[in-house]
């Protein structure tokens, strides 16, 4: 059940039917090579998620397209949001949700440039109590490639038509450079590896993508999505220790 598809009138049906999970897909609008769309990983976190709401019922949120890019805001089309403003509109977005009635919020994440700040959101949310919990479905395998195979052929199944195959350098664009391995190999990191490995924005290369392989991805990624949700549909201890942990906060009590 799309959220932005109800009337208003039936979601509370679709709350209940949900047993108050919602799906917050979450990607980003960047470059993607020559070949694919900036919007690769919207397309394919709001995939994923309507297959896994067609086997078990769910309420999916409108795709969250500002997320952490700012890695990308060289290249044309990106849309790299402030990353206080990332943390803040997240947070009021799980508050809404939660306001509406779904109380089980579980984050889709399809883009890689997340992989640090969901973790790190989720942590946040330990700061004051909340009525709600926010819950990372695991991560799949498209939040660890940037226009590679895996999502190029994720797109020949979902849009094939705004893929570009014929584009699909064939230099070797997509490989790392390593421009900084003197640093990470010793340990050290800086946060502008990513440039360093791929100044093109393109990582990986993408000739080798098919639709057949799209669609296993796809369906094992909606597969594995359905045994988290009906797992957290189960789920009665995040919440109690979540309620413990905040009054032992105000109190503190030793439990
Ligand atoms: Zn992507």
């Amino acid at each position: 059940m799309r959220w932005e598809e109800l009337t208003g009138d039936q979601f509370g049906q679709a709350v209940a039917q949900s047993e108050g999970v919602c799906l917050l897909p979450l990607s980003c609008i960047e470059r993607h090579g020559h070949h694919a769309p900036l919007g690769t990983d919207m397309f394919i976190a709001r995939e994923v998620c309507n297959r896994a709401a067609a086997l078990e019922p769910v309420v999916i949120f409108p795709d969250f397209i500002f997320t952490q890019i700012l890695e990308a805001r060289h290249v044309a089309g990106t849309i790299a949001i402030d990353p206080d403003l990332i943390l803040h509109l997240l947070d009021n977005v799980c508050r809404e949700i939660a306001r509406n009635g779904l109380k089980k919020i579980v984050i889709v994440n399809a883009h890689g440039g997340n992989n640090a700040l969901v973790p790190y959101f989720q942590q946040s949310q330990l700061v004051s109590a909340r009525d709600y919990v926010v819950y990372l479905a695991s991560r799949s395998n498209f939040a660890t490639d940037h226009a590679g195979p895996t999502e190029t052929s994720a797109m020949l199944v979902i849009r094939p038509d705004l893929v570009h195959m014929e584009h699909v350098p064939t230099d070797g664009e997509g490989e790392a450079l390593g421009r900084m391995n003197h640093l990470l190999d010793k340990g050290a990191m800086t946060g502008i590896w990513w440039y360093g490995d791929h100044p093109t924005h393109y990582a990986g290369n993408a000739a080798s993508a098919t639709a057949a392989q799209g669609e296993e991805l796809l369906s094992g990624a909606a597969q594995a999505l359905v045994e988290a949700i009906r797992a957290i549909k189960a789920d009665t201890t995040a919440k109690r220790l979540q309620d413990k942990f905040y009054a032992a906060g105000v109190n503190h009590q030793r439990t």
